[in-house]
């Protein structure tokens, strides 16, 4: 490293605490999608009190927010996408190497989305105390993205225009290793609820007068098992029953279901489709209606080449973090326990490519962003190797020493590499190109209907239930 890049480094450790102690307090909020409000204000907050512009409630959410900041010319534009929703009935106490919730059934941090944004506004602080000493022009733009885990705000993000004018985007994920890829991943999703409605009756003396509402959920569930049998094997197609009757003696009026299909773009829309079709058949085959509401359509995520192998330049410069012994023993019983290689804090540093390693199943909503501007996602190492995402292993290693390390491990590689992107317009300029390519093999178009809206208040009872549980346990 140059002696720019190593005052960088040293500029990120310098205000490291006040960031951990920023996720710690968002780990302990816990909020699930489209409620982040406790988490969404401490950090608009926090980017308004650095000196960014902050706007509030972007794209029809509340808990939406961009902050900016220019010096100079404002060229180029730099993009950071940050999470901070949690996941359903994953709470967890923090470094304890066993299942043992924090509050029973409560939401917990189980993705990491706790160190997300606060890694990008540790970066991007860092950087803007940079470019003023060295009088660097360009803007930084972070986006605080809600619901990710339901996949939800970036599309909307695109639709409001926000990445317009955009250079290029840094995104991050939280993992067990430090890891970026390029070309193509994930799968594309569209996630929607069918309600079927039926008429009510008494199921033992007048069950002719009633048509089962439950009855033609469970016809669409076998429809699309038998859908799936004959979809190639890029696709994932799963569902929970949200409502099916309360008591089988009263035949249900309505019942419900939540789709996630998964595929290639060029699948998914014809998938949904399909299930739609089941969804048809069961109402007819029952003589009730139904009603689709589409909460979310995404597409896979196709990050810049060019832009991975300068961040994985960086991963290399920052290597991995050192670990203590306490750190390493907790890590070894929690793999333990889990049932996980019993590494320890061992993990790869590596640039992943479609050919290196099969395509994943999972989704993420920074696929739209990709394929507006140049995107890639950092990973970077906050968990113990060998925990799968959405599972309590994660959320309690994410309130740790482990995980601040992350962060500043994290921060230290994204300023890096913003900071190449901000002095090295040659290696901008080649980003560009290979995405002008890509946006002219894959022209972007929202998989969201015309009238589609966020899902506001998705989650509102379910976070209502344990908020006053959880509010013991808030970090300040
Ligand atoms: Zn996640």
């Amino acid at each position: 490293m140059n002696s720019d890049k190593l005052a960088m480094v040293k500029a990120v450790e310098s205000r490291q605490e006040k960031f951990w102690r920023m996720s710690d307090a968002i780990w302990s909020y816990a909020e699930l999608g489209l409620e982040e409000y406790r988490s969404a204000k401490l950090l608009a907050d926090g980017m308004e009190a650095a000196g960014f512009k902050v706007e509030r409630g972007v794209a029809g959410m509340p808990t939406a927010f961009v902050a900016t900041w220019s010096h100079g010319s404002g060229k180029p534009v730099i993009g950071f996408l940050g999470e901070y929703d949690a996941l359903p009935m994953l709470s967890q106490k923090a470094g304890v190497p066993k299942k043992d919730p924090l509050v029973p059934g409560a939401p917990g941090h189980g993705c990491s989305h706790n160190t997300m944004f606060v890694t990008q506004a540790l970066t991007a602080v860092t950087l803007k105390e940079f470019m003023e000493k060295k009088g660097l022009s360009g803007t930084l733009k972070l986006y605080g993205s809600p619901a990710e885990e339901i996949l939800t705000s970036r599309p909307f993000m695109v639709k409001a225009g926000l990445f317009e004018g955009i250079d290029v985007v840094l995104d991050n994920h939280g993992d067990g290793l430090f890891q970026v890829a390029y070309g193509m991943e994930g799968t594309a999703m569209v996630s929607f609820i069918v309600t079927f409605k039926g008429k009510t009756a008494h199921a033992g003396a007048f069950p002719w007068m009633g048509r089962s509402a439950t009855d033609a959920v469970e016809l669409m569930h076998a429809g699309t098992e038998r859908m799936r049998e004959h979809l190639p094997t890029t696709q994932r197609t799963h569902w929970v029953t949200l409502e099916g009757g309360e008591a089988p003696n009263v035949v249900p009026d309505r019942a419900s279901t939540w789709y996630f299909i998964r595929d290639l773009d060029e699948m998914v829309e014809k998938n949904f489709q399909w299930a739609l079709d089941c969804a048809k058949g069961a109402a007819l085959m029952t003589q009730t209606t139904y009603e689709v509401k589409t909460l979310g359509a995404i597409h896979q995520r196709f990050p810049n080449k060019h832009l991975a192998e300068l961040i994985f330049e960086n991963i290399q410069a920052v290597g991995r973090p050192g670990y203590t012994k306490e750190e390493e023993d907790f890590a070894r019983a929690l793999q333990t326990e889990a049932g996980y290689p019993v590494v320890g804090m061992e993990y790869p540093l590596k640039i992943v490519s479609p050919e290196s390693e099969p395509l994943r199943g999972g989704s993420s909503d920074v696929g739209d962003v990709t394929l507006v501007a140049p995107t890639v996602s950092l990973r970077f190492p906050v968990r113990v190797p060998g925990s799968p995402a959405h599972h309590w292993t994660v959320v309690a290693a994410a309130k740790t020493s482990i995980a601040h390390k992350g962060i500043t491990a994290g921060a230290k590689v994204l300023a890096l590499s913003a900071f190449d992107l901000l002095t090295d317009s040659g290696a901008l300029a080649k980003i560009r190109e290979e995405f002008a390519q890509l946006a002219a093999k894959r022209p972007y178009q929202s998989f969201l209907p015309p009238d589609a809206r966020p899902p506001l208040g998705f989650y509102t009872d379910l976070m209502g239930k344990y908020r006053g549980a959880m509010e013991q346990y808030y970090i300040s």
